[in-house]
């Protein structure tokens, strides 16, 4: 159902029209007049009156609520949806005919295929509070307080696609709490389920290589100790701010699901709800930790192409591989070596101009432009959306690989793990 509310700009009296697919979820927007610039923000979403439940506005700056317009009168519209990509701003009057964003998009992939259903599995995980009680008892084993987490985690797991029911040790416990994330969670339809079984594949790699990942973990134990911490503690915190800003995704999450961004024509079609600056520093921060935790591809590369882990791409020791600066090591990597991932979605120069703030705005077309120094590159809200989506993938990659790292380091460390389970850990090594 569509829903229209009718305002007026308090500068200059144009007439806009909020035309909402209505939804469960609230649809917070930001708007420029189209007439006078002047930002116009507020939120439509589900209210209650008495007995009676409907959607509408339910909070506006910078404008009045007024009375639809006799049939005539010319307005502005901006199209509203949590769901689907909407249309973006035009001019029109109550003649013109207008498909919903919902009958838009029905019979396409977007509603034939699960894309929307999967998309919110993580949206309704997260409303559940189970994301929080996930969070909480991954913090827990970070910081080493197993004893509070195995009674719970026994209780979540009876529920849980997890092959682990029951567990015991810290091993159990790390195992099963992963599992959880990536498989009750629903956070792997935000990135794809096919490039998460790809991640999975390239950790098993590792395993099929135990000797000398082994050899490597254990001549290198206290620094892996240390980055593991370091990763898991800069992981759960980007993945809780990326569940934080979740809705803005969904319209961009269920496209990507069987389309491609590129395939959009983003002069016409955008996502009205999404708050650009949020996003940004999303993007920002995403960019910092991939940047950050880069290395250990490097290092496998290094372990199964050149049989040594200090033995960099180009000939490079590793003392000359650490002059080189986090972003300039992108160029190093060797693309067909094992470990190596595209990495287009880290794009030094929008992640300047945000830490500079040299970061200006077309509102209505829905495009950012990005200065740095004398270079600029401009973004749909969409495309950005869609390189923070990349960046998280990106970090579920390194999750996969640090995971399958502390694995190696809980049995070096003689962690029990439950024999009956199928894995590496099966054979007394
Ligand atoms: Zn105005």
């Amino acid at each position: 159902m569509v829903i229209n509310e009718y305002v007026k700009c308090n500068s200059c009296g144009t007439l806009i029209n909020l035309r909402a697919q209505a939804s469960g979820s609230p649809s917070p927007f930001s708007i420029d007049c189209p007439v006078c610039s002047s930002n116009i923000s507020g939120i439509m979403d589900e209210q209650e009156e008495q007995t009676d439940k409907y959607f509408g506005l339910i909070d506006i700056t910078n404008a009045k609520v007024v009375n639809p317009p006799e049939t005539s009168d010319s307005f502005y519209s901006f199209e509203l949806s949590t769901e689907f990509l909407t249309r973006k701003v035009i001019k029109k009057d109550n003649t013109s005919f207008e498909l919903t964003p919902f009958i838009r998009n029905a019979f396409t992939p977007l509603t034939t295929t699960n894309a929307i259903q999967n998309a919110y599995i993580f949206y309704n995980y997260i409303a559940d509070h189970k994301w929080e009680r996930l969070m909480n008892l991954i913090e827990l084993n970070i910081n080493g307080n197993q004893k509070y987490i195995i009674d719970p985690l026994n209780n979540i797991l009876k529920e849980s696609n997890s092959a682990l029911k029951k567990v015991n040790s810290p091993l159990e416990i790390t195992v099963a709490l992963h599992q959880i994330l990536l498989t009750d969670s629903g956070l792997a339809f935000s990135f794809g389920v096919s490039e998460l079984g790809d991640y999975i594949k390239h950790a098993k790699i590792l395993v099929d290589r135990k000797k000398e990942i082994k050899n490597y973990v254990i001549n290198n134990l206290a620094t892996i100790t240390i980055q593991l911490k370091d990763f898991n503690q800069g992981f759960i915190k980007l993945i809780s701010e990326f569940a934080s800003l979740y809705q803005q995704f969904i319209p961009v999450i269920a496209f990507r699901s069987y389309n491609n961004i590129d395939e959009l024509d983003l002069d016409k079609l955008g996502i009205t709800t999404l708050n650009y600056e949020q996003i940004n520093s999303f993007y920002s921060h995403s960019y910092e930790f991939i940047l950050k935790n880069l290395d250990i591809i490097f290092v496998l590369n290094n372990l199964f192409s050149r049989g040594d882990a200090s033995k960099y791409p180009h000939g490079k020791s590793l003392e000359q591989f650490n002059k080189i600066s986090a972003y300039n090591k992108i160029s190093e990597m060797i693309s067909s070596e094992p470990f190596s991932r595209p990495l287009k979605s880290l794009k030094n120069k929008i992640r300047n101009a945000i830490t500079h703030y040299d970061v200006s705005l077309d509102r209505n077309k829905q495009l950012i432009t990005y200065q740095d120094r004398k270079k600029s590159q401009q973004l749909y809200y969409v495309e950005l959306a869609n390189l923070c989506l990349e960046n998280v993938s990106l970090s579920f990659y390194l999750n996969e690989l640090f995971y399958t790292l502390e694995k190696f380091q809980s049995n070096i460390n003689n962690v029990p793990f439950n024999p009956e389970l199928k894995g590496i850990f099966t054979d007394k090594a």
